[in-house]
């Protein structure tokens, strides 16, 4: 099972991962998370990465297909990934539809999270995030202690580019660049939609039995 999370920015691509990890045995692959992550390393890459990440806009091809492609093939992907957020491009897409067929793999389906632009900005502005990584909203999935992880206990935090001039045009970005990948797996029959409105638990048990499906047919 090689998933694909799709969809604008605060649909719940990163909460789903978390959700559907759990279900199934797959990789949660967060191009956006190891970016992150090199930035806080301080490598060159996440200082190369950290300007376009502060302005909403995308980091280059070249750096994201490097670091994805060579996520993939570690050997804990080997029996299935999920990966939110990449491909973000059309060459993103084409560059792991060629990683795929040389691993002689295939990709299962792309999950495509909906939510209308209000919806969207309404949400990040309420999402917070701990030291390591879990994601809160202060509305709609509060941890139990205001401001604190209830995992690692950490100060929880609003990213910086959650906050509203970047998420507008994070939402830009997405619509001219991303958009255009529901196309291209629509057109190779990949494509499954589902309503980022509903409530997270909704959306979960739809992709779960979605997936679920998905599997059986595979096995079949
Ligand atoms: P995310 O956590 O997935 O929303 O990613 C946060 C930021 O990391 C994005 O706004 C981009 O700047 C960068 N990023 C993550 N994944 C990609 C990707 N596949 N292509 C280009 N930039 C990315």
């Amino acid at each position: 099972m090689n998933l694909i999370l799709l969809g604008p920015p605060g649909a719940g691509k990163g909460t789903q991962a978390e959700r559907l990890q759990q279900d199934f045995t797959l990789a949660h692959i967060s191009t956006g998370e190891m970016l992150r992550q090199a930035k806080a390393d301080g490598t060159e890459m996440g200082l190369k990465a950290q300007e376009f990440m502060d302005a909403g806009q995308l980091v280059p091809d070249e750096v994201v297909i490097g670091i994805a492609l060579e996520r993939i093939s570690k050997d804990d992907a080997r029996d299935g990934f999920l990966l939110d957020g990449f491909p973000r491009t059309v060459p993103q897409a084409e560059a792991l539809d060629a990683e795929m067929a040389g691993l002689e793999r295939r990709i299962t389906a792309a999950i495509l999270i909906e939510a209308p632009d209000e919806d969207i900005v309404r949400r990040i502005s309420g999402r917070r995030v701990s030291k390591s990584g879990r994601v809160y909203h202060v509305e709609f999935d509060p941890p139990k202690h205001e401001g604190r992880c209830d995992v690692d206990g950490s100060v929880l935090i609003q990213r910086d580019d959650d906050k509203p001039e970047t998420v507008r045009e994070r939402l830009a970005v997405y619509h001219r660049q991303t958009a255009p990948l529901i196309e291209y797996y629509d057109a190779q029959g990949l494509l499954r939609r589902f309503d980022g409105t509903r409530s997270p638990t909704e959306v979960h048990d739809h992709i779960r039995a979605t997936i679920a499906t998905l599997r059986l047919e595979d096995e079949l």
